[in-house]
């Protein structure tokens, strides 16, 4: 989409000149394709240089959006050629212009069919089907505020939510809904979501149901939770370490002031006991003295390890009869206990 480097509105209508840096004079010569292309784009005339090749249009294109594009090249030059000369119009001949109707809502959110909240566990398969829509970089904590535990409705409510992000002309919401019935995909992971402006074509997004700045997040919606972001965590290799509070990247409070760090360890330490418990050993466990982890826990007297050193969210993990001990790999001076 750089190509473009260089547009020029000529006041003699009615040529339009397109000047761009690709292709560069070896690929307008060496490109059947190229030729080809221009031809169909009813270019009046071309010719190159060393640093690009300057087209002619003759007329005034009435579409230039559907002007064919193999390769999908010359479809961002024509976007572009509109906007500069709209703005150029604009600024040569200042027309009020009329107000803007209010756009209709015209979005009808694809919404996962679930009729009734899942298990962890079974969100958690649900997961294993499914690529994620694009390579995920962050992954979002929200809150709802409004349902609440208490006035959620299951199906009913994310068929209420649909309808007000449709209101608003969004085109998805949130992936995924952790609620006082279990877990709910709103929109699938396979497709993009939206739950914070400039954080939505490589994130996941996920609503806690509840109002976190004035609730603390207990009992089995805690729970639930932590088994939510695990299986997500799990499935994407994320670090929950890397989780992003909604308030991280925006000015809101989102997922209010009661869902903070502990609440990432916490994450952390359900995924790395669940993983531990996995790999307990009925086979006594080989011993390596000078293995970082094992000086540890025999300094510390945690007992006989239960398990082998295993990985889990890019650290290193050993089970002992007392505790697990988990540590950045390389990083054995910070040494992680966590109970059974
Ligand atoms: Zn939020």
């Amino acid at each position: 989409m750089r190509y473009l480097t260089f547009l020029q509105f000529l006041p003699q209508k009615p040529y339009w000149i397109l000047e761009c840096g690709y292709p560069n004079a070896a690929l307008w010569k060496g490109d059947a394709r190229l030729l080809e292309w221009f031809k169909l784009l009813d270019l009046q005339g071309a010719e190159y240089r060393p640093d690009g090749v300057t087209f002619w249009i003759l007329g005034e294109k009435e579409d230039w959006g559907n002007i064919f594009s193999p390769g999908g090249v010359i479809r961002p030059f024509v976007y572009n050629l509109k906007k500069y000369l709209n703005e150029r119009e604009e600024a040569v001949t200042p027309q009020p212009s009329p107000p803007e109707p209010e756009p209709e809502p015209t979005t009808e959110i694809d919404i996962f069919n679930q009729q009734k909240g899942w298990t962890a566990s079974r969100f958690a398969s649900y997961l294993s089907c499914w690529k994620p829509f694009a390579e995920i970089r962050e992954v979002f904590i929200h809150h709802t505020v409004n349902p609440t535990p208490a006035t959620w409705r299951g199906r009913e409510s994310m068929l209420a939510m649909k309808r007000v992000y449709e209101q608003r002309g969004w085109t998805a919401g949130p992936h995924v809904f952790v609620a006082p019935d279990g877990v709910w995909v709103f929109t699938p992971v396979n497709k993009q979501g939206v739950g914070c402006v400039g954080h939505n074509d490589h994130a996941i997004h996920v609503e806690i149901v509840g109002n976190y700045e004035e609730n603390a997040l207990v009992g089995e919606m805690r729970g639930r939770t932590i088994e939510a972001f695990a299986a997500i965590c799990q499935w994407l290799q994320y670090d929950p370490m890397f989780l992003l509070f909604h308030r991280d990247c925006a000015a809101t409070v989102c997922p209010g002031k009661n869902i903070d760090k502990g609440f990432k360890h916490d994450i952390l330490d359900y995924i790395i006991l669940r993983e531990a418990a996995a790999r307990i050993s009925v086979e006594p466990v080989r011993v390596n003295e000078d293995a970082a982890l094992y000086k540890w826990a025999r300094d510390k007297r945690y007992g006989a390890p239960l398990t082998n050193e295993f990985e889990v969210c890019h650290r290193i993990a050993q089970g002992f009869a007392l505790c697990i001990l988990s540590c950045t790999a390389g990083a054995f001076a910070f040494v992680n206990a966590t109970g059974w």
